[in-house]
């Protein structure tokens, strides 16, 4: 056994998560970018137009995607700078470790999220 407490499990796990979310971040910040629609007033056609109003909608409702993935993956780097990772916001209990590592944004557990996205 290490006596290092930067190489216990849950410090790894942290640390590997760390590394992903802010990739996470960067990517996704690149990918919302900032918001720049042509001008409608562009089109003057009106099939141009409504397509142009349809991809505006898509865009924007994506974006909102986006822009709600990142406060995600920025709490849970918040979580790991508080060293409070790792552990389930709702009822503190440790999350498991096979969600963390395929969900590194995960502050919940299984149940708690369940219950809180309902
Ligand atoms: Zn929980």
């Amino acid at each position: 056994m290490s006596t290092s407490h930067s190489t216990s499990p849950h410090h790894r796990m942290a640390a590997r998560s760390r590394v992903q979310l802010e990739s996470a971040v960067r990517a996704l910040e690149a990918a919302i970018g900032p918001a720049s629609y042509a001008p409608l007033e562009r089109y003057t056609d009106t099939t141009d137009s409504v397509q142009a109003v349809h991809a505006r909608h898509t865009a924007e409702a994506l974006r909102q995607v986006l822009i709600e993935k990142q406060l995600v993956v920025a709490h849970a780097l918040e979580q790991i700078a508080a060293g409070s990772y790792g552990s389930c916001e709702d009822c503190s209990r440790p999350i498991e470790a096979d969600r963390l590592r395929v969900l590194p944004e995960a502050t919940r557990c299984v149940d708690c999220q369940r219950r809180h996205a309902s």
